[in-house]
């Protein structure tokens, strides 16, 4: 069958009740420069979904939310909204290349500025060398490389945990760590905005999943009274949240899981190098032992500028991931390069702490500009800016203007936000100068709820 594509504007959503007015403001603002102008995007499906006014939807998609997802990209493809899955020519960084234009980027997450550093650069060159780009296996059987060994005692140690086992990905990380060790009949209180592939890890685990308010202490205690001590509870909540940029509240989280006797895990996916003095992640923001955590997952894609992801914890605890979790005995392990150039950069984050110094400043910088220019950041203390437009459509409409004067800072709409609360995620970098965040807060400037420019 096939879906019509002539409705309305599906990304608009309604304002949610009681949005804050500078909100309401940026919005409206955003959503009175008309239509995206200015170059188009580049067409990611190649003509699918602006070819004719219709597409092909095969039994196998032919559901009411594809057709509502389909006639969204189309609409933001008719308007020249749809700036998602541009293809960059070259690295990442402060500065990239799309289509011949270079683009300031405040989309990326490489938080230190570490895509390209010659150091990490030769690290992964020479696992190369020693190891070849792939396993040949899985990590149980014939995939293990003394570098997985040695990049694992190397995060181990930065984490200040007893050990650390290296998966293909953040992502599989949770999935290995939650859907091993959960089972049916327990309880997993997770936050409601901890990342999705926590909530996957769940899922995949039959585990009952109780979210609980974000960073609300009493609200998580309300449930834990509920089912502790008759079920098995595991708290899961992300160390600096993705897409908000505020931090858990890791004391207090430690003395509610004591106390419940329930177990607790924290995703340092944003964490890890940028929060602490020494950029050890959440416990080390707080100074705390992070031997008080029972399981800390991760991602080599961030702050660590490489892929794969990891559980750190007790030696026991990884032990019986190796032999049992899906991710470990079933996929294969983590190819060399990646091994090599994440090694190489937890010692360019030790060998350069002024990086973190830098990004600390960044983040300042661009936060005290974006604020004082009247836009709502929400409650962010990391590099991780949230820009809140409210509506889709506000969301949209702002960063295809940013796009226009040559900035890049992509959209988050619902569902990986909350209805109501669509934004731009900006990341600062170590590697942003202070002309690029002046040049940044201008291209706001003209948008700017506050009216001053
Ligand atoms: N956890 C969090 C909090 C994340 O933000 C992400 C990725 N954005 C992941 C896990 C997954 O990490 P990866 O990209 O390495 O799969």
């Amino acid at each position: 069958m096939r879906t019509r594509l002539d409705s309305g504007n599906p990304l608009t959503e309604a304002e949610a009740p009681g949005a804050m007015n500078k909100t309401s403001t940026a919005a409206s603002l955003a959503e009175s420069s008309g239509a995206g102008g200015g170059e188009r995007y580049m067409d990611p499906f190649a003509g699918l979904f602006t070819a004719a006014s219709t597409i092909p939807l095969q039994p196998l998609i032919d559901r009411p939310h594809v057709h509502r997802l389909f006639e969204s990209i189309s609409w933001g493809q008719a308007e020249n909204l749809y700036g998602y899955q541009q293809p960059l020519t070259g690295m990442s960084g402060p500065w990239v290349e799309r289509g011949g234009r270079r683009f300031l980027m405040l989309s990326a997450y490489d938080y230190l500025g570490l895509i390209g550093h010659p150091a990490i650069s030769a690290g992964a060159v020479a696992a190369i060398g020693q190891h070849g780009t792939g396993t040949g296996g899985v990590r149980l059987l014939s995939g293990t490389a003394a570098i997985h060994l040695e990049l694992e005692r190397a995060l181990a140690e930065h984490l200040g945990t007893e050990s650390a086992l290296t998966f293909n990905s953040g992502y599989a990380a949770n999935l290995a760590a939650l859907g091993t060790l959960l089972e049916p009949g327990d309880v997993a209180l997770l936050d409601a905005y901890a990342h999705r592939s926590l909530y996957d890890g769940c899922r995949l685990a039959g585990a009952k999943i109780q979210p609980f308010a974000h960073n609300d202490i009493v609200d998580l205690e309300r449930h834990l009274a509920s089912f502790s001590p008759a079920h098995r509870c595991l708290v899961a909540v992300d160390g600096v949240y993705s897409m908000d940029g505020d931090v858990c509240p890791l004391p207090a989280l430690i003395e509610i899981t004591r106390r419940y006797k329930a177990f607790l895990l924290v995703d340092e996916a944003h964490a890890l190098g940028t929060a602490g003095a020494r950029g050890g992640g959440t416990a080390d923001h707080y100074g705390i032992d992070a031997g008080e955590i029972d399981l800390i997952t991760g991602s080599l894609s961030k702050a660590i500028p490489a892929g794969g992801g990891f559980v750190a914890g007790r030696r026991a605890t990884l032990a019986y991931l190796q032999h049992v979790s899906g991710a470990y005995v079933y996929s294969a392990g983590l190819p060399p390069p990646c091994a090599g150039a994440a090694l190489a950069a937890i010692r360019v984050m030790k060998q350069e702490p002024e990086r973190l110094v830098r990004l600390k400043y960044n983040a300042d910088r661009l936060k005290n500009g974006l604020l004082s220019l009247g836009f709502d950041i929400g409650q962010t203390s990391t590099p991780i800016l949230p820009v809140i437009t409210g509506s889709n459509e506000s969301a949209y409409r702002l960063a295809r203007h940013l796009f226009d004067a040559g900035v890049i800072a992509l959209p988050v709409i619902p569902p990986a936000v909350p209805r109501g609360t669509a934004r731009l995620r900006l990341c600062v970098t170590a590697a942003h100068a202070d002309d690029d965040l002046d040049m940044a807060l201008s291209a706001f400037a003209s948008l700017a709820p506050s009216g001053r420019c």
